[in-house]
């Protein structure tokens, strides 16, 4: 079966690709948190021999291979099949990439969630829901998951007392708080709130539930008051270093734009296995977790990756960018989207502080489309268009076409530093830019 590109909700899995613009897409979702490296390069040699040798890794930290035909996708599963890896069924019940390894987490969120994993695994509810809904268990650790949205959430209120505050919807900051449970009555809850977006339908979602399916709660245990105040604790990228409960650490790489070439992730993988790596998680945010390297060898491995060019530091500009394959390698795509995002990261990251995510589409698909303040680069074959959105509302600044698409981001940048008063985040300048003048020449967009 293959998903359409426009049905949205569709999930793409190594039994159901996703058509997109260069080829069949597939997603892989483990059931195990962690690869072994010679696993991951496992992959992505499947992935350079039956696609276009493209892996990403998404903003929730899934595996894609790109490229896919209908049958060299069958290939790919037979021999992700091969290498012992076991796809992830049913509901998404997630943790953190540290679950279990983190000493900040909570200590009962592994078991929290396998417990819940294993409730919802009865009576056929996973059929009954939507490809998307998902269960977030966040332990409140050092890679919290308040950036991602979830249907229905957990969150450790603290690392040691069994507190949970239970939310629907949103993410960690838009979510809405039901009410506070233990670790032995939230399954149940969990269950029954996923019962109650099951009865209203395939599309439905945690953000359709209403006082009603709250209520169906007192038939079980009954959560007490949520606090007037959620604890949100904003997530650091997983890029750097994080300690361990063994004493050791962890690090975290991005890879640009969520994508890398599967020959760098095979030299990746090989390097990290000869320094000792015994696991890599796939992390949030396009990133890649090495565990088992010794603490005096982990500036090597990541000496390799910025040869690579992937993410090294936290505050790399390039992850306020959010860029879709574009052309070549996607035949939907008007002008080449990385390469784009590439150089706008090197001339202007001074200009990408984190208030706003630039997106760098190649065509009006939006495959990448970040969440919050965006600035975006839309291909059209009338040319490129500058866009800016923030509340859903969306005003076009200036057009221009390939060529023309540097110097107006730079005259873009040079009006927000022209216009950006002390305090002022370039989001807040964008928010209120007025478009380009239109004899501004930036090429001839038709
Ligand atoms: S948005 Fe990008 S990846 Fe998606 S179809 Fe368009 S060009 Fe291809």
């Amino acid at each position: 079966m293959i998903s359409s590109p426009l049905a949205r909700g569709a999930c793409p899995s190594l039994s159901a690709p996703m058509l997109t613009g260069d080829g069949l897409l597939v997603r892989l979702n483990p059931l195990e948190p962690g690869f072994l490296p010679h696993i991951l390069a496992g992959i992505a040699e499947a992935a350079a021999r039956h696609g276009n040798g493209i892996v990403e890794i998404t903003s929730r930290g899934s595996l894609q291979v790109r490229g896919l035909t209908e049958k060299s996708a069958v290939l790919l599963a037979g021999d992700v099949a091969a290498l012992g890896i076991r796809p992830r069924t049913g509901v998404p019940v997630e943790t953190s990439p540290l679950a279990e390894l983190d000493p900040k987490e909570n200590p009962a969120t592994a078991e929290l969630a396998a417990n819940i994993r294993s409730l919802v695994s009865t009576g056929g509810l996973s059929a009954r829901l939507g490809p998307k809904v998902s269960v977030i268990v966040d332990g409140n650790g050092s890679l919290t998951l308040d950036g991602l949205a979830a249907d229905i959430r957990l969150l450790a209120l603290d690392r040691s007392a069994d507190r949970w505050l239970l939310a629907t919807g949103g993410d960690g900051r838009t979510c809405r708080p039901v009410g506070v449970m233990n670790s032995a009555d939230a399954p149940h809850a969990v269950k029954t709130l996923l019962e109650r977006i099951a009865a209203r339908g395939k599309s439905a979602r945690g953000r359709d539930l209403g006082d009603a399916d709250i209520a169906a709660l007192a038939r079980g245990p009954r959560p007490a008051p949520a606090p007037a105040e959620i604890p949100i604790k904003a997530s650091p990228v997983p890029i750097g270093r994080f300690a361990l409960s063994n004493g050791n650490a962890a690090l975290g790489l991005g890879l640009e734009f969520g994508q890398t070439e599967a020959a760098d992730l095979i030299g990746l993988c090989d390097r990290a296995s000869r320094l000792g790596a015994s696991e890599i998680r796939l992390a949030p945010a396009h990133a890649i977790l090495m565990l088992g390297i010794a603490e005096e060898r982990l500036d090597e491995m990541g000496e390799m990756a910025a040869r690579l060019g992937m993410i090294v530091e936290p505050g790399d500009p390039r992850l306020s960018i959010a860029a879709c394959p574009g052309a070549p390698a996607c035949h939907a795509g008007h002008f080449a989207a990385r390469k784009i995002a590439a150089g706008i990261a090197d001339a202007h990251g001074a200009m990408l502080d984190g208030s706003f995510r630039l997106h760098v589409s190649g065509c009006e698909k939006r495959c990448a489309r970040p969440s919050g303040p965006t600035l975006t680069i839309v291909g059209a074959a009338a040319g490129a268009r500058f866009e800016v959105s923030a509340a859903a509302q969306a005003r076009t600044l200036a057009r221009a076409d390939e060529r023309g698409i540097a110097p107006a981001f730079a005259r873009i940048a040079q009006a927000c530093r022209d216009g950006r008063k002390t305090s002022e985040t370039f989001a807040d300048v964008l928010a209120r830019l007025e478009p380009l003048r239109d004899d501004e020449e930036f090429g001839q967009p038709r």
